[in-house]
């Protein structure tokens, strides 16, 4: 049975990646140190440590303890915002924890490592639009320079530590266990809001498009990119379709079955306008592609939220 080390495996994202790796038969390994990521969300298969990627000393001796034989890094402070206040902590977090893996990952033969990065916040405001791997990246935040500084030293450590790597370039993920209250997404935000019979508000025109691609498939990504034998190379995972903020409130409403106003508030200074990325690369090389479409992900998500209440 092979062990795969998932951090952030108590977050939305990971702890799904946990799940599927647990019903493919892995014997998985968690670190966590729960700042966003919850125990409710932890698999109680999964053996969890409860420590902080930055530090060293810890770190070093989980993967002593554990030996893994993969690494799923889904770890990150995942705020946009707040990487822009705080460049300080998110380059503490998201370049020197992940640094501390990564030469874990070397130092015990990992045979490879699936790295969470982002499409939406690597881009920028691309002219192409789906936008592929090879559009230049110029992030404009300090979030999206972390996740970019990563690949670069990935690409590195592959070439002259030839560590195994695989980068998956998520778009706007969202489903089951978002947290609506961070910095979250605003499927989370809205399905919350909608369900308590609170006011949602769509900043600024709402004409603002995103690529929402539903958690599940994510997993699934990263459960192929995990067990392929592609390796030094990154994928976007998305659907390669752009829906705007107000068609995806609609769509809320109509499941919702609820009347809700269309209210709009100010919108958000330096917000990208449009975002979808380009996923032919993976569906060529790895078979992967959205299953799940929007509609349906997001009745998923909505009956997730109602059954939490
Ligand atoms: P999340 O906040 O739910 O998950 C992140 C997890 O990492 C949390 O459980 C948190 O407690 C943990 N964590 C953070 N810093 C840590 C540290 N220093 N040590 C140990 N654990 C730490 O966010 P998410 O949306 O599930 O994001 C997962 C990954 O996907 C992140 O790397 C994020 O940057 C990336 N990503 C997310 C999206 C999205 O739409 N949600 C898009 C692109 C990329």
């Amino acid at each position: 049975m092979s062990k795969v080390l998932v951090t952030g495996g108590a977050g939305f994202i990971g702890s799904h990646i946990v799940d599927l790796f647990i019903k493919n038969s892995y014997q998985v390994v968690v670190v966590d140190n729960l700042k966003t990521g919850k125990k409710e969300n932890l698999n109680p298969n999964a053996k969890f440590f409860e420590n902080d990627i930055c530090d060293a000393v810890a770190l070093e001796n989980i993967f002593k303890e554990e030996r893994p034989d993969f690494v799923s890094h889904q770890a990150a402070h995942a705020s946009v915002r707040e990487s822009v206040e705080d460049p300080q902590f998110d380059a503490q977090n998201n370049i020197f924890g992940s640094l501390n893996i990564l030469e874990n990952c070397v130092k015990f033969g990992v045979k490879k490592i699936v790295f969470a990065s982002t499409g939406g916040a690597l881009y920028g405001e691309a002219d192409q639009i789906p936008t592929p791997e090879n559009y230049p990246a110029h992030p404009l935040s300090p979030y999206g320079v972390a996740k970019l500084t990563i690949e670069n030293y990935l690409f590195y450590y592959g070439i002259i530590k030839n560590l195994n790597y695989v980068v998956l370039r998520y778009a706007n993920v969202y489903g089951e266990r978002q947290d609506p209250f961070g910095e979250a997404g605003v499927v989370a935000i809205f399905s919350q809001k909608i369900i308590s019979g609170s006011q949602p508000v769509i900043n600024g025109d709402g004409n603002q498009t995103r690529d929402y691609v539903y958690v599940g498939d994510v997993a699934q990504a990263n459960l192929l990119a995990l067990e392929s034998n592609k390796t030094k190379i990154a994928y976007n995972i998305g659907t390669g379709m752009e829906t705007s903020v107000n068609e995806l409130f609609k769509i809320m409403i109509e499941i919702s079955e609820k009347k809700v106003k269309e209210v709009h508030g100010a919108a958000k200074e330096g917000e990208q306008r449009r975002s979808a990325l380009d996923f032919t690369k993976i569906k060529n090389e790895l078979g992967w592609k959205p299953k799940v479409a929007l509609k349906e992900g997001l009745q998923k998500t909505c009956q997730w939220f109602l059954n939490k209440k």
